[in-house]
Protein backbone atom coordinates (compact mmCIF):
# COMPACT_ATOMS: atom_id res chain seq x y z
CA UNK A 1 0.00 0.00 0.00
CA UNK A 2 1.05 3.22 -1.22
CA UNK A 3 0.70 6.55 0.88
CA UNK A 4 1.04 8.45 -2.54
CA UNK A 5 0.78 7.56 -6.13
CA UNK A 6 1.50 10.24 -8.47
CA UNK A 7 0.80 9.63 -12.07
CA UNK A 8 2.30 11.70 -15.14
CA UNK A 9 5.97 13.06 -15.13
CA UNK A 10 5.49 16.42 -16.53
CA UNK A 11 7.26 18.89 -13.79
CA UNK A 12 3.78 19.10 -12.08
CA UNK A 13 3.82 15.66 -11.11
CA UNK A 14 7.73 15.14 -10.66
CA UNK A 15 7.40 18.50 -8.10
CA UNK A 16 4.38 16.46 -5.91
CA UNK A 17 6.51 13.42 -6.03
CA UNK A 18 9.75 15.36 -4.61
CA UNK A 19 7.72 17.14 -1.67
CA UNK A 20 6.08 13.99 -0.77
CA UNK A 21 9.62 12.00 -0.85
CA UNK A 22 10.78 14.53 1.20
CA UNK A 23 8.12 14.80 3.60
CA UNK A 24 8.90 11.11 3.96
CA UNK A 25 6.12 9.52 2.17
CA UNK A 26 5.98 6.27 0.51
CA UNK A 27 5.33 7.44 -3.08
CA UNK A 28 5.37 6.06 -6.64
CA UNK A 29 5.43 7.68 -9.38
CA UNK A 30 3.62 6.59 -12.81
CA UNK A 31 4.38 8.01 -16.50
CA UNK A 32 3.38 6.40 -19.46
CA UNK A 33 6.66 6.44 -21.14
CA UNK A 34 9.61 8.77 -20.64
CA UNK A 35 9.78 11.27 -23.53
CA UNK A 36 10.66 14.34 -22.19
CA UNK A 37 9.50 15.89 -19.33
CA UNK A 38 5.96 16.65 -20.34
CA UNK A 39 4.99 19.05 -22.76
CA UNK A 40 8.13 21.86 -22.47
CA UNK A 41 10.03 19.07 -23.44
CA UNK A 42 8.90 20.52 -26.50
CA UNK A 43 9.60 24.16 -26.00
CA UNK A 44 13.03 25.28 -27.60
CA UNK A 45 13.44 28.01 -24.94
CA UNK A 46 11.95 28.61 -22.06
CA UNK A 47 12.55 32.15 -21.08
CA UNK A 48 9.91 32.57 -18.12
CA UNK A 49 10.96 30.21 -15.32
CA UNK A 50 12.92 32.29 -12.81
CA UNK A 51 16.85 31.75 -12.34
CA UNK A 52 17.12 30.39 -15.70
CA UNK A 53 17.76 31.84 -18.72
CA UNK A 54 17.87 30.76 -22.65
CA UNK A 55 17.43 27.03 -21.19
CA UNK A 56 15.69 24.63 -23.86
CA UNK A 57 12.40 23.26 -22.55
CA UNK A 58 13.92 19.79 -22.43
CA UNK A 59 16.72 20.39 -20.24
CA UNK A 60 15.25 22.15 -18.06
CA UNK A 61 13.08 18.64 -17.59
CA UNK A 62 15.58 17.11 -17.47
CA UNK A 63 17.06 19.03 -14.68
CA UNK A 64 13.80 18.46 -13.18
CA UNK A 65 13.75 14.57 -13.32
CA UNK A 66 17.64 13.94 -12.11
CA UNK A 67 16.55 16.16 -8.96
CA UNK A 68 13.95 13.59 -8.20
CA UNK A 69 15.77 10.86 -9.37
CA UNK A 70 18.39 11.95 -6.91
CA UNK A 71 15.59 11.93 -4.01
CA UNK A 72 15.44 8.56 -4.92
CA UNK A 73 11.56 8.44 -5.94
CA UNK A 74 10.73 5.33 -7.41
CA UNK A 75 9.31 5.72 -10.84
CA UNK A 76 7.67 3.04 -12.40
CA UNK A 77 6.99 3.09 -16.73
CA UNK A 78 3.35 1.77 -17.61
CA UNK A 79 0.32 2.78 -18.57
CA UNK A 80 -2.72 3.43 -16.42
CA UNK A 81 -5.52 1.45 -17.32
CA UNK A 82 -8.16 2.68 -15.09
CA UNK A 83 -8.66 4.22 -11.59
CA UNK A 84 -10.98 2.52 -8.90
CA UNK A 85 -12.32 5.17 -5.92
CA UNK A 86 -13.18 2.30 -3.54
CA UNK A 87 -11.79 2.23 0.22
CA UNK A 88 -8.59 3.29 -0.81
CA UNK A 89 -7.40 4.19 -4.92
CA UNK A 90 -6.62 0.82 -7.07
CA UNK A 91 -3.98 1.75 -10.47
CA UNK A 92 -4.87 -0.86 -12.87
CA UNK A 93 -2.35 -0.77 -15.06
CA UNK A 94 -1.58 -1.75 -18.72
CA UNK A 95 1.36 -4.81 -17.26
CA UNK A 96 -1.74 -6.09 -15.57
CA UNK A 97 -0.60 -5.43 -12.43
CA UNK A 98 -1.94 -3.21 -10.26
CA UNK A 99 -1.37 -0.74 -7.19
CA UNK A 100 -3.42 0.71 -3.95
CA UNK A 101 -3.00 4.14 -2.53
CA UNK A 102 -4.06 6.40 -0.10
CA UNK A 103 -4.02 9.26 -2.25
CA UNK A 104 -3.67 9.77 -6.02
CA UNK A 105 -2.04 13.09 -7.44
CA UNK A 106 -3.04 13.26 -11.20
CA UNK A 107 -1.01 15.24 -13.05
CA UNK A 108 -1.47 13.69 -16.79
CA UNK A 109 -1.76 17.31 -18.46
CA UNK A 110 -3.11 17.69 -21.46
CA UNK A 111 -3.06 16.60 -25.20
CA UNK A 112 -3.00 18.44 -28.29
CA UNK A 113 -6.15 19.99 -29.68
CA UNK A 114 -6.72 18.92 -32.85
CA UNK A 115 -8.04 20.59 -36.09
CA UNK A 116 -10.86 17.90 -37.13
CA UNK A 117 -10.35 18.48 -40.48
CA UNK A 118 -10.38 15.63 -44.12
CA UNK A 119 -6.89 13.85 -44.07
CA UNK A 120 -5.37 15.15 -40.68
CA UNK A 121 -5.71 11.89 -39.09
CA UNK A 122 -5.19 9.93 -42.40
CA UNK A 123 -1.89 11.44 -42.80
CA UNK A 124 -1.13 11.18 -39.25
CA UNK A 125 2.93 10.49 -39.12
CA UNK A 126 3.10 10.95 -42.71
CA UNK A 127 3.65 14.54 -42.86
CA UNK A 128 0.90 15.83 -39.93
CA UNK A 129 2.52 16.08 -36.65
CA UNK A 130 1.56 17.44 -33.25
CA UNK A 131 4.97 18.18 -32.27
CA UNK A 132 7.69 20.15 -34.36
CA UNK A 133 10.34 19.14 -31.94
CA UNK A 134 9.85 15.70 -31.95
CA UNK A 135 9.30 15.92 -35.80
CA UNK A 136 11.08 18.77 -37.33
CA UNK A 137 14.31 17.05 -38.14
CA UNK A 138 12.43 14.56 -40.75
CA UNK A 139 11.57 17.90 -43.09
CA UNK A 140 14.68 19.03 -43.31
CA UNK A 141 15.37 21.24 -46.50
CA UNK A 142 11.59 20.70 -47.44
CA UNK A 143 8.54 23.00 -47.07
CA UNK A 144 5.88 22.54 -44.31
CA UNK A 145 3.23 25.09 -42.73
CA UNK A 146 2.21 25.65 -38.61
CA UNK A 147 -1.06 26.19 -37.42
CA UNK A 148 -1.96 28.22 -34.66
CA UNK A 149 -1.11 31.93 -32.92
CA UNK A 150 -0.09 31.32 -29.72
CA UNK A 151 3.36 30.60 -28.20
CA UNK A 152 3.83 27.08 -28.99
CA UNK A 153 3.45 27.73 -32.96
CA UNK A 154 5.23 30.90 -32.81
CA UNK A 155 7.87 28.51 -31.16
CA UNK A 156 7.45 25.57 -33.55
CA UNK A 157 7.56 28.30 -36.96
CA UNK A 158 11.43 29.73 -35.49
CA UNK A 159 12.35 26.42 -35.15
CA UNK A 160 11.49 25.00 -38.11
CA UNK A 161 12.77 27.69 -39.96
CA UNK A 162 16.32 26.96 -39.29
CA UNK A 163 15.85 23.53 -40.64
CA UNK A 164 13.05 23.62 -43.71
CA UNK A 165 13.22 25.81 -46.77
CA UNK A 166 10.00 27.42 -46.32
CA UNK A 167 7.58 27.26 -43.83
CA UNK A 168 3.91 28.76 -43.49
CA UNK A 169 2.61 30.10 -40.19
CA UNK A 170 -1.23 29.62 -40.64
CA UNK A 171 -3.75 31.46 -38.38
CA UNK A 172 -6.96 32.44 -37.94
CA UNK A 173 -6.84 35.59 -36.83
CA UNK A 174 -4.88 38.82 -37.81
CA UNK A 175 -3.31 38.94 -33.96
CA UNK A 176 -1.26 36.46 -32.20
CA UNK A 177 -1.92 35.78 -28.74
CA UNK A 178 2.09 34.45 -28.44
CA UNK A 179 4.54 36.16 -27.81
CA UNK A 180 5.42 39.56 -29.42
CA UNK A 181 9.30 39.27 -29.52
CA UNK A 182 9.28 36.03 -30.64
CA UNK A 183 6.60 37.06 -33.27
CA UNK A 184 9.13 40.03 -34.17
CA UNK A 185 12.03 37.25 -34.91
CA UNK A 186 9.52 35.76 -36.82
CA UNK A 187 8.71 38.24 -39.32
CA UNK A 188 12.24 38.93 -40.02
CA UNK A 189 12.60 35.17 -40.97
CA UNK A 190 12.85 35.74 -44.77
CA UNK A 191 11.80 32.09 -44.99
CA UNK A 192 8.61 32.19 -42.71
CA UNK A 193 5.47 33.34 -44.38
CA UNK A 194 2.40 34.59 -42.63
CA UNK A 195 -1.01 33.43 -43.72
CA UNK A 196 -3.82 35.07 -41.51
CA UNK A 197 -7.28 35.27 -41.35
CA UNK A 198 -8.18 31.68 -42.73
CA UNK A 199 -7.81 28.13 -42.10
CA UNK A 200 -6.67 24.84 -42.68
CA UNK A 201 -10.03 22.86 -44.36
CA UNK A 202 -8.15 19.37 -45.89
CA UNK A 203 -4.94 17.92 -45.78
CA UNK A 204 -4.12 16.14 -49.34
CA UNK A 205 -1.85 13.78 -50.60
CA UNK A 206 -0.94 10.21 -51.75
CA UNK A 207 0.73 8.49 -50.15
CA UNK A 208 2.72 11.14 -47.71
CA UNK A 209 0.89 15.24 -47.27
CA UNK A 210 1.71 16.52 -50.29
CA UNK A 211 -0.79 19.70 -50.23
CA UNK A 212 -2.96 21.91 -47.24
CA UNK A 213 -6.34 23.41 -48.71
CA UNK A 214 -7.27 26.63 -47.36
CA UNK A 215 -10.50 27.93 -46.41
CA UNK A 216 -10.22 31.49 -48.92
CA UNK A 217 -9.82 28.53 -51.48
CA UNK A 218 -5.92 28.72 -51.55
CA UNK A 219 -3.94 25.55 -52.23
CA UNK A 220 -0.25 25.53 -50.91
CA UNK A 221 2.13 22.49 -51.86
CA UNK A 222 4.15 20.77 -48.60
CA UNK A 223 5.83 17.84 -46.66
CA UNK A 224 4.30 18.41 -43.46
CA UNK A 225 1.64 20.53 -41.28
CA UNK A 226 2.28 20.85 -37.66
CA UNK A 227 -0.71 21.69 -35.52
CA UNK A 228 -0.03 23.92 -32.70
CA UNK A 229 -3.63 24.92 -31.45
CA UNK A 230 -3.47 24.67 -28.01
CA UNK A 231 -4.44 21.14 -26.05
CA UNK A 232 -7.10 19.80 -24.13
CA UNK A 233 -7.26 17.80 -20.73
CA UNK A 234 -6.11 14.34 -20.12
CA UNK A 235 -8.82 13.69 -18.25
CA UNK A 236 -10.11 10.74 -19.50
CA UNK A 237 -9.41 8.10 -16.29
CA UNK A 238 -10.42 10.67 -13.96
CA UNK A 239 -13.98 12.39 -15.29
CA UNK A 240 -16.32 10.45 -13.21
CA UNK A 241 -14.73 11.03 -9.76
CA UNK A 242 -14.18 15.33 -10.34
CA UNK A 243 -16.11 18.47 -11.35
CA UNK A 244 -14.39 19.56 -14.89
CA UNK A 245 -15.45 22.86 -16.08
CA UNK A 246 -17.14 23.29 -19.89
CA UNK A 247 -13.73 22.83 -21.51
CA UNK A 248 -13.19 19.45 -19.21
CA UNK A 249 -10.19 20.90 -17.02
CA UNK A 250 -10.96 19.91 -13.49
CA UNK A 251 -12.40 22.10 -10.68
CA UNK A 252 -9.88 22.40 -7.92
CA UNK A 253 -8.27 25.33 -6.19
CA UNK A 254 -4.67 25.65 -6.43
CA UNK A 255 -4.74 23.25 -3.84
CA UNK A 256 -5.77 20.58 -6.14
CA UNK A 257 -7.73 18.88 -3.64
CA UNK A 258 -11.43 17.66 -6.54
CA UNK A 259 -14.56 16.68 -5.30
CA UNK A 260 -13.06 13.01 -4.59
CA UNK A 261 -11.59 12.00 -1.80
CA UNK A 262 -8.45 11.46 -1.93
CA UNK A 263 -7.54 12.87 -5.15
CA UNK A 264 -5.62 15.75 -5.65
CA UNK A 265 -4.71 17.45 -9.40
CA UNK A 266 -1.89 19.20 -10.26
CA UNK A 267 -0.68 20.90 -13.37
CA UNK A 268 -2.00 22.23 -16.75
CA UNK A 269 -5.56 19.41 -16.11
CA UNK A 270 -6.47 21.62 -13.55
CA UNK A 271 -8.86 24.68 -14.49
CA UNK A 272 -6.67 28.21 -13.96
CA UNK A 273 -5.97 31.41 -15.77
CA UNK A 274 -2.05 30.48 -16.61
CA UNK A 275 -0.27 27.05 -17.53
CA UNK A 276 3.29 27.49 -17.68
CA UNK A 277 6.43 25.41 -15.96
CA UNK A 278 6.26 27.41 -13.15
CA UNK A 279 2.26 26.96 -12.54
CA UNK A 280 2.99 23.31 -12.90
CA UNK A 281 5.55 23.36 -10.60
CA UNK A 282 3.55 25.07 -8.10
CA UNK A 283 0.36 23.19 -8.39
CA UNK A 284 2.43 19.87 -7.77
CA UNK A 285 3.88 20.92 -4.00
CA UNK A 286 0.55 22.40 -3.19
CA UNK A 287 -1.30 18.92 -4.26
CA UNK A 288 1.57 17.59 -2.42
CA UNK A 289 0.54 19.38 1.22
CA UNK A 290 -2.98 18.64 0.64
CA UNK A 291 -1.97 15.00 0.08
CA UNK A 292 0.06 14.90 3.67
CA UNK A 293 -2.72 17.29 5.26
CA UNK A 294 -5.01 14.25 4.17
CA UNK A 295 -2.81 11.37 5.33
CA UNK A 296 -2.36 13.49 8.85
CA UNK A 297 -6.39 13.15 9.02
CA UNK A 298 -6.92 9.17 7.36
CA UNK A 299 -7.95 7.65 10.03
CA UNK A 300 -8.34 4.48 7.82
CA UNK A 301 -4.80 3.55 9.33
P1 LIG B 1 -2.87 28.58 -26.95
O1 LIG B 1 -2.15 29.69 -26.28
O2 LIG B 1 -4.19 28.13 -26.45
O3 LIG B 1 -3.01 29.00 -28.49
C1 LIG B 1 -3.73 28.21 -29.38
C2 LIG B 1 -3.76 28.92 -30.74
O4 LIG B 1 -4.42 28.08 -31.68
C3 LIG B 1 -4.52 30.24 -30.71
O5 LIG B 1 -3.83 31.19 -31.46
C4 LIG B 1 -5.87 29.87 -31.35
O6 LIG B 1 -6.40 30.91 -32.11
C5 LIG B 1 -5.49 28.76 -32.29
N1 LIG B 1 -6.60 27.82 -32.48
C6 LIG B 1 -7.32 27.16 -31.52
N2 LIG B 1 -8.22 26.33 -32.10
C7 LIG B 1 -8.07 26.46 -33.44
C8 LIG B 1 -8.69 25.86 -34.56
N3 LIG B 1 -9.67 24.94 -34.42
N4 LIG B 1 -8.27 26.23 -35.79
C9 LIG B 1 -7.28 27.13 -35.95
N5 LIG B 1 -6.64 27.74 -34.92
C10 LIG B 1 -7.03 27.41 -33.68
O7 LIG B 1 -1.97 27.23 -27.01
P2 LIG B 1 -0.38 27.04 -26.98
O8 LIG B 1 0.28 27.92 -27.97
O9 LIG B 1 -0.13 25.60 -27.10
O10 LIG B 1 0.06 27.51 -25.53
C11 LIG B 1 -0.54 26.89 -24.36
C12 LIG B 1 0.07 27.51 -23.10
O11 LIG B 1 1.46 27.15 -23.00
C13 LIG B 1 0.04 29.04 -23.13
O12 LIG B 1 -0.19 29.51 -21.84
C14 LIG B 1 1.43 29.41 -23.59
O13 LIG B 1 1.84 30.71 -23.15
C15 LIG B 1 2.27 28.31 -22.96
N6 LIG B 1 3.51 28.09 -23.72
C16 LIG B 1 4.63 28.77 -23.34
C17 LIG B 1 5.82 28.62 -24.04
C18 LIG B 1 7.04 29.38 -23.61
O14 LIG B 1 6.97 30.10 -22.61
N7 LIG B 1 8.18 29.28 -24.31
C19 LIG B 1 5.88 27.78 -25.16
C20 LIG B 1 4.72 27.10 -25.54
C21 LIG B 1 3.53 27.27 -24.83
P3 LIG B 1 -6.98 32.26 -31.41
O15 LIG B 1 -5.77 33.04 -31.01
O16 LIG B 1 -7.76 32.89 -32.52
O17 LIG B 1 -7.83 31.80 -30.27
Amino acid sequence: MYEAIVIGSGPAGLSAALYLKRAGKKVILIEKEYEGTGQIARSICVDNYLGFRNISGEELGDQFRQHVLEEQVEILEDEVTKLVGDEYWIVKLESGNQLETKTLIYATGAEPRQLSVPGEQQYLGRGVSYCAYCDGSLYKGKDVAVVGGGDTALDDALYLSDLCNKVYLIHRREEFRGNAAVLDSIRSRENIELLLNTMVSEVKGDKKTEAILLHDGRSISVNGMFVAIGSKPATELIKSYVSVDENGYVLAGEDGITSAPGLFVAGDLRAKALRQVVTAVSDGANAAVSAIQYLKTDKRG
